[in-house]
């Protein structure tokens, strides 16, 4: 059977760099085998999930170029789990129960001064057609669990290696709502079964519903997937991630941080891995180098500072052609390649892109602080046209004539060119500023 992978995020909030972490590792899971990617919104939680979410989601998976095959929103498929919940009824494996959450907060509270695990006492198992005909009666409205075996449930984790669990140590899930609700451990299960997920991978947080949900897979009859569950990332102080803070949400690092897809894409790729983080320009890289084995079970810590550094390692290798765009956002309708080959060495971010720009073409208030020296240099200026070469040749004829060299040569032509001790290489810069400007600046004028 083909493989098949989903990310099934909730449209609760935006998306962190954990969570697309996640999909990434289930988008090249995906292309690998040759198999299909399906993004499928989790969304009955109706008070929480919200129409932006879910289009921020698909904004973000797209900006990082992780095209999905299939879509899906749980919404659309309330009809298919009550039918799936109408059978579990029907064989004894959902069974009501009408304990209030006061009540329940009581039972667990006494198991846990007791010293035992908070495990549901399936008191409503023992309920008589009676007792459940007077609590409605009373206006009790029951909520579904699942009624587990108790018996082990085992599986293979590709990250985890052999997982076991006692179905007696767990508590009956809760699937249906008492306003008739499905939730997610019911949902999740019966998506996965009818769209042929083969692989389920997902974070840790998810490990003990998997132990409950492999039962549910067999009594809905659908094939169980193999599951991968990867520790989740923490920031660099070691706190867990929320998405309803924004907390290093994808939005944020694409619209304020000014990230590349590519460098964030590098990075999930290989965070908490065997594998060295290193630039990478294609999804394509990445999927060649992918290998899920390579998943360490050590909690990754997410650094901006890290992130930020591969952005620039990302942008001195990027092309002109991928970053037109970019450049053209920001204004800078005319950037050509010769433009961005003699910037992008000096930057971290595409819109430090701006402070050169002025530089190479608009007016410069020089520091002409050496005028003698600087005027012997203008009337050495070779005449246009200017290429990489003009800067060697200019600057050998100014060093032969004035014998300076080294620091004492160049730091005054620079201050005088750019304004600045600091920049992308001269012999670049030279040609794009052009001879007009340069002769001004190194008379002193601002131009
Ligand atoms: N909506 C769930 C989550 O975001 C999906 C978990 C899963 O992959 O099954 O945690």
């Amino acid at each position: 059977m083909s493989v098949a992978v989903r990310f099934a995020p909730s449209p609760t909030g935006l998306l962190h760099v954990g969570n697309v972490r996640l999909a990434l590792v289930n988008w090249l899971f995906a292309r690998k085998a040759g198999g299909t990617f399906l993004l499928r919104l989790d969304d009955t939680d109706e008070e929480r999930s919200k129409p932006e979410y879910a289009e921020g989601i698909e904004r973000d998976l797209t900006w990082l170029g992780l095209a999905w095959d299939r879509f899906a929103r749980e919404s659309d498929r309330y009809g298919r789990y009550d039918e799936v919940a109408a059978a579990l009824k029907a064989s004894g494996r959902l069974y009501p129960c009408y304990e209030t959450p006061e009540e329940l907060n009581l039972k667990r509270a006494s198991l846990v001064s007791q010293g035992r695990p908070p495990i549901y006492d399936r008191a409503a198992l023992r309920l008589t057609d009676a007792d459940r005909a007077r609590l409605e009666s009373e206006g009790r409205k029951p909520h579904w669990r699942f009624k587990l075996e108790h018996s082990p449930v085992e599986w293979t984790d590709l990250v985890r290696g052999p997982v076991h669990f006692e179905g007696a140590a767990l508590s009956d899930p809760v699937l249906i709502r008492e306003d008739g609700r499905p939730l997610y451990t019911l949902t999740s299960v019966v998506d996965d079964a009818d769209l042929s997920i083969t692989h389920v991978i997902r974070g840790e947080d998810h490990v003990a519903n998997t132990a409950v949900q492999i039962q549910i897979f067999e009594a809905v009859g659908g094939a169980v997937p193999v599951f991968a569950h990867l520790p989740l990332l923490t920031d660099a102080a070691g706190q867990g991630l929320s998405k309803r803070l924004g907390s290093l949400s994808v939005a944020s690092l694409r619209e304020e941080e000014g990230i590349e897809p590519m460098a964030l894409a590098s990075l999930l790729a290989k965070l908490g891995t065997s594998d060295a983080i290193e630039p990478r320009l294609t999804l394509d890289e990445l999927v060649a180098e992918f290998d899920i084995a390579k998943v360490s079970r050590a909690t990754p810590k997410f650094d901006p500072e890290d992130l930020l550094r591969l952005n620039a390692r990302i942008l001195h290798l990027l092309p002109f052609e991928r970053v037109a765009g970019e450049l053209a956002a920001l204004g800078l309708d005319d950037a050509d390649a010769a433009f961005w080959e003699a910037v992008r060495p000096n930057l971290s971010r595409v819109a430090e892109a701006r402070d050169w720009w002025a530089v190479t073409h608009a007016p410069v208030a020089p520091a002409a602080d050496d005028p003698a020296f600087l005027a012997e240099a203008a009337a050495l200026l070779p005449e246009e046209p200017w290429d990489l070469s003009t800067w060697g040749t200019w600057t050998g004829a100014v060093k032969a004539k004035t014998g300076r060299k080294g620091k004492d040569l160049f730091l005054p032509l620079r201050r005088a060119l750019t304004g600045r001790d600091h920049g992308p290489e001269l012999k670049n810069l030279l040609p794009l500023i052009g001879r007009t400007r340069a002769q001004k600046r190194l008379a002193g004028e601002t131009a």
